[in-house]
């Protein structure tokens, strides 16, 4: 029995590694005759065991005991995919192993998912989440008709990636979808904020709360377009506005979410027992919202952060602790504070605000 382990949605062990040091197709763990051996896939960065790179396309014994890593740093819990792919080895002592990374590993039907929950691309989870889209057009035959003489009989599909993002496929449409008035080009996703307005055809304006009775609707920060850039402005020595001020107590919550969304998932990840988890529920730790950490009611970190973006077009590279450290940042310069605890800023390093 062979399983195939890499970044690809189609790998048995899929490793969603942000530092892009896992190739697609990275390696091979095989049980042949009660024998265990890995087989490099002629990846780009090598495999090694305990060390040593071991040859592309041989397959070499290993045991749940040696030290493997895919490329020389990223750490591969061989004990833990023994047990959970071919049930070998890994007594529970064994198992303790994981506890000491902080990944999340869940099963997604006969695939195990491995990722970092604070630094993988939401655009990568959002490749392995599998929501089911959601056909919209003129036919009966979608989930949701539209009867408007400008729609397609298939016109558009989506679904919903998290409470706060959405994706678009348009199915080559006569008169094309429209989100926030750009045109999207045919069949390729696009994955946006869920205050996007889209069009079908220029005189259909789809409504998402209907489509999806559970969507958290991201409302725009109206200061957005007023906010200045990332040290784009000098320091002044003008005392604090109730605005800035009330803008920095907010972050209590932000640092709390932030801080609970960790134990969270050092939590799942610790009792990986109820491996069989959906990449959903790991998806929603991620990104906030429904079954996220929320603390203090209203939108998740998530949706705070989507809330300050100008453009509802999702950056394809950003992954939770971005969001947190551009969200957590000082509320007239921008600066991040970085991972400073919340109760411990007094005042801003760069522009010498007093918050205290
Ligand atoms: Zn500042």
């Amino acid at each position: 029995m062979k399983k195939t382990i890499g970044r690809s949605s189609t790998c048995d062990i899929i490793i969603l590694d942000s530092k892009n040091r896992v190739s697609r197709e990275h390696a091979v763990l095989i049980v042949e005759g009660g024998k265990v051996s890995l087989q490099d896939s002629n990846s780009s960065n090598g495999t090694f065991i305990n060390g040593q790179k071991i040859p592309s396309g041989i397959p070499h014994p290993i045991t749940p005991k040696d030290r493997v890593t895919l490329s020389n740093d990223y750490q591969f819990d061989v004990a833990f995919y023994l047990k959970e792919h071919f049930n070998i080895g890994a007594s529970q002592q064994d198992q303790t192993l994981i506890l000491n990374n902080p990944q999340i590993t869940v099963n997604k039907g006969t695939q195990t998912v491995t990722f970092d929950p604070e630094k993988t691309a939401i655009a990568d989870l959002a490749e392995i989440d599998g929501t089911p889209y959601k056909t919209i057009g003129r036919s009966a035959q979608n989930d949701f008709t539209v009867e408007h003489p400008n729609v397609s009989s298939k016109h558009l599909k989506i679904r919903m990636l998290s409470p706060e993002i959405i994706e678009l496929i348009d199915l080559g449409s006569t008169n094309g979808t429209y989100a926030d008035g750009k045109k999207l080009e045919p069949n390729k996703p696009f994955r946006f904020i869920n205050s996007v307005e889209i069009f079908l055809s220029k005189s259909y304006l789809l409504n998402l709360k209907q489509l999806f009775p559970n969507i958290q609707l991201v409302t725009k920060d109206k200061n957005v377009q007023s906010s200045p850039k990332p040290g784009s402005i000098p320091p002044t020595n003008s005392p604090i506005t109730k605005e800035e001020l009330a803008a920095f107590k907010e972050l209590e919550n932000v640092w709390k979410e932030y801080a609970q969304r960790q134990q969270k998932a050092n939590k799942v990840s610790s009792s990986y027992g109820m491996v069989g988890t959906a990449v959903g529920l790991a998806l929603s730790v991620v990104t906030g919202g429904i079954g996220g950490a929320v603390v203090g009611g209203g939108l998740g970190l998530a949706g705070r952060y989507f809330g300050q973006q100008k453009s509802n077009e999702i950056r394809g590279d950003l992954t939770m602790e971005d969001m947190f450290l551009l969200t957590y940042a000082c509320p007239r310069c921008k600066e991040s504070f970085q991972k400073k605890p919340w109760v411990t800023i007094q005042d801003c390093f760069k522009c010498k605000l007093k918050f205290k």
